[in-house]
């Protein structure tokens, strides 16, 4: 094959509720996980045998690693492994999503990779088959390759069907910098102490919420435990979830392990509004729309 390209999109957390770390140092979650219209586009061309290149362009492409690091190279050379392809790849990702956002930017990528190198070899693997090896690379991957909306549970890379309705209308606000995600959690474990914290749960209001569709139950049901840890390391955030509210977004929270702030419209002409207040608040580098669900990592050509 000559050339292919493939879509994968952004994920947020309508819900996350976050258990003690285990022996492992993991945090055992619960989430709800929505695909949003935010793309990373991932194109596969053929290259010399054992050859996998990255080049990146777009949103935060200078921060993003180049080497054997990069996710989407990492998914390729797995994939290769794992069915003993000489083939290489030389992978060119254009980003949108923003770096180190809590939007599964590089989970995305590694999707977009299997997918599109999956192709380009002509392998044929089932989605099962790639999701499980997806999960290898990282806790969101198999959802990038999923889509819609799923119940996460374990690290978020085991995937359960959520009953959910409705069409959603998101703005997000991108921080000036990206906020490590292992330094969230370690935020929360210390603030939470000793005492440690529950087992995650799901909210059984978010469900409902979901169940019925509507953006007005949805919006005040929305929940992220790692909010009040993100808040702590970039207390700004404080003021931009404030201005959300202020012009009347039906939910507004932290997205994943933040900084990005996610914000719940209650239709296409509220989303514009909201979007506007926020760019010309300056207190967020950039301000972008999306809607969910959405489906996971397609080819497109
Ligand atoms: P996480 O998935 O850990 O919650 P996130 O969604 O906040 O993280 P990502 O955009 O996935 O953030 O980036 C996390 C880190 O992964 C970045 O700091 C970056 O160095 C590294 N990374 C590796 N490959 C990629 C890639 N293809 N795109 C973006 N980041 C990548």
């Amino acid at each position: 094959m000559a050339a292919v390209t493939v879509r994968a999109p952004a994920k947020i957390n309508l819900g996350l509720s976050v258990g003690a770390p285990q022996a492992d140092g993991y945090h055992p979650i619960v989430t709800i996980y929505q695909a949003i219209s935010l793309y990373d586009e991932l194109k596969a061309r053929p290259a010399p045998d054992g050859e996998i290149t990255v080049r990146v362009t777009g949103e935060g492409h200078d921060v993003v690693p180049l080497d054997d690091t990069n996710l989407a190279v990492r998914a390729a050379a797995l994939l290769a492994k794992t069915h003993n392809v000489t083939d290489g790849a030389a992978l060119s990702i254009h980003k949108t999503i923003a770096v180190a956002g809590g939007l599964a930017g590089g989970s995305a990528d590694a999707a977009g990779a299997l997918v599109a190198c999956d192709a380009l070899w002509g392998i044929g693997s089932g989605r099962e088959e790639l999701a499980d090896l997806g999960s290898s690379l990282g806790s969101d991957v198999p959802f990038c390759l999923l889509g819609g909306n799923a119940i996460g549970t374990g690290r978020g890379e085991a995937l359960s069907a959520v009953l959910a309705r409705g069409s959603y209308e998101w703005v997000l606000a991108y921080a000036a910098t990206g906020l490590s995600t292992p330094q969230v959690y370690s935020e929360l474990d210390r603030f939470r102490g000793p005492a440690g914290a529950a087992a995650p749960e799901l909210s059984e209001t978010l469900m409902s919420a979901l169940r019925g569709g509507d953006p007005y139950a949805v919006g005040p049901a929305l929940h992220n435990d790692l909010e009040p840890a993100a808040v702590r390391l970039r207390p700004s955030l404080r003021r931009t979830l404030a201005l959300g509210k202020e012009y009347g977004a039906l939910g507004s929270m932290v997205s994943g392990a933040g900084p990005t702030c996610l914000f719940l419209a209650a239709d296409e002409d509220h989303a514009i509004d909201l979007a506007v207040a926020l760019s010309s608040s300056g207190l967020c580098r950039s301000v972008q729309r999306a809607t969910g669900p959405v489906t996971g990592a397609r080819l497109i050509t």
